[in-house]
This record gives structure tokens, sequence and C-alpha cells, in this order.
């Protein structure tokens, strides 16, 4: 099965950049009707942890339970295949992207984006460049090199791989900025994702 776009991690970026591609449907664009988008996910996410207080305009709530909303969300706009498995290998093969889980299923998709968080980087087959994470306080923190979130052709990082600061705002900032970038790309033009009452 060839995806559009699959994304490595379903937390706070991943989940993100997911919604706001789901988010494109609906609107008229014959382009994006389409679409097919796939989510691996190891269910690790570092918001499982959290309880926030911070989360501009939300009184307050368990990270667990963010997530489950998000993924709500993501579900009413369709498109989005979610899988509870971990990528092990990715490779670029011709225009599109081998990525394989643990199971040993193998999907293809025309845009890789990396959100596995900043515990660590060991999927196999990828030229990146891997460094310790600067943003974060603790050592062993991990970020992979970019130039705006693109690693290479068709290949993105965002959340705290992609060294932003660990916050769940920023993380999904991140994740939105990728998905309406290759949005554009797929439009052949720029595009706003903007609902109104
Ligand atoms: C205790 C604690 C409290 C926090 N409190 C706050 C707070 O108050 N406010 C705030 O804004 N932020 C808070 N955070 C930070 C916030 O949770 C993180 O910044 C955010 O979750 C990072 O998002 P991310 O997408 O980079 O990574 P994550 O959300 O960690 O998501 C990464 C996902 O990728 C998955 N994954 C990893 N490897 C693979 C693989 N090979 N294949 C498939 N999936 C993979 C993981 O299982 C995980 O689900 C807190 C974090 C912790 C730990």
């Amino acid at each position: 099965m060839v995806y559009h776009v699959i994304i490595v991690g379903g937390g706070a970026s991943g989940l993100s950049c997911a919604l706001t591609l789901a988010s494109s449907r609906g609107r008229g664009w014959q382009w994006a009707e389409d679409k097919r988008y796939l989510v691996f996910d190891l269910e690790g996410s570092d918001l499982r942890k959290a309880f926030l207080k911070n989360v501009p305009g939300i009184e307050s709530i368990a990270g667990k339970e963010l997530l489950e909303k998000i993924r709500k969300q993501i579900e009413s706009w369709g498109g989005v295949d979610i899988l509870q498995e971990g990528v092990v290998r990715i490779e670029k093969k011709g225009n599109l992207f081998e990525v394989e889980g643990s199971s040993g299923k193998v999907f293809n998709a025309e845009y890789v984006v990396l959100a596995s968080g900043f515990h660590g980087f060991d999927i196999k087959g990828l030229k990146v460049e891997v460094v310790e994470n600067p943003k974060s306080p603790k050592p062993g923190r991990v970020m992979i090199k970019h130039e705006n979130y693109q690693v290479d052709e068709n290949l993105f990082v965002i959340g705290t791989l992609a060294g932003l600061s660990s916050h769940f705002t920023s993380c999904a900032g991140s994740g939105v900025e990728v998905a309406i970038e290759i949005l554009s790309r797929y439009a052949g033009k720029r595009i706003v994702i903007h609902d109104v009452p």
C-alpha cells in the first residue's frame, strides 16, 4: 500500500501533523480527497506522564487525555490510519520511501515525517545526522539535523527530535508547519487551513 505521508511517532508533534494533514479534507480541494496518511506509534509519548496547566487557552488537562482528544479529532476528519507498532527501517527506493514496522509489515510513502521524540534514534536505513539535543538539560537526548524541518528530499523531522523545546505547543506547532508545507506542495501553491464558525 502506498501512503502519501507516513509519520513515525504519534505524540504531540506526530498527531498534530496528522490532524492538520487530515483537516485538508472536505474543503472542496480535489487534490486533498485521495490522500492517505499513516501514523506508526509505539504509544510511549512523554505526554502520557504529563499533567498540563500551561497550554494556552486550556485550563488543565492530563497529557493522556489530550492525546485521546487529538486522536478523536483526527478520526473525525478521516484519511489517517494509526498503527500501534514501531518503525525499524526506512529506505528511499526511487521516488518512494519503504517503511518497515517491527512486525515485518512494509508500507511505501511519498513523504516521511520523523516524530519519534528525543530519547534516541535507532531506525535503520536513513542517512541522518543524529546529534546531542542542545535544548534538553538532560544528557543523552538527541536531535536530527535539518533545515526548516527538512532533512532530505521529502523527509522531515518535527518535535523534540527536531531540537525544539520540550513543550506541547512548540512540538505541536512544528507538526502543523510541516503538514502545511506538504499540503502546499500537493496543492501546487501556498495554502492555509482556517476554520470559521
Ligand atoms: C513528566 C513530564 C511532564 C511534562 N509536562 C509538560 C507540561 O506541563 N507542558 C508541556 O507543554 N509539555 C510538558 N511535557 C513535555 C511534552 O510531553 C513533550 O514536549 C512532548 O510530548 C514532545 O512531543 P514529541 O512529539 O516530540 O514526542 P512524544 O510526544 O514523546 O512522542 C514520540 C512518540 O513516538 C513514538 N516512537 C518512538 N520511537 C518510535 C518508532 N521507532 N516507531 C514508532 N513510534 C515511535 C513514542 O512511543 C511516542 O509515542 C512534559 C513531559 C514530561 C515527561
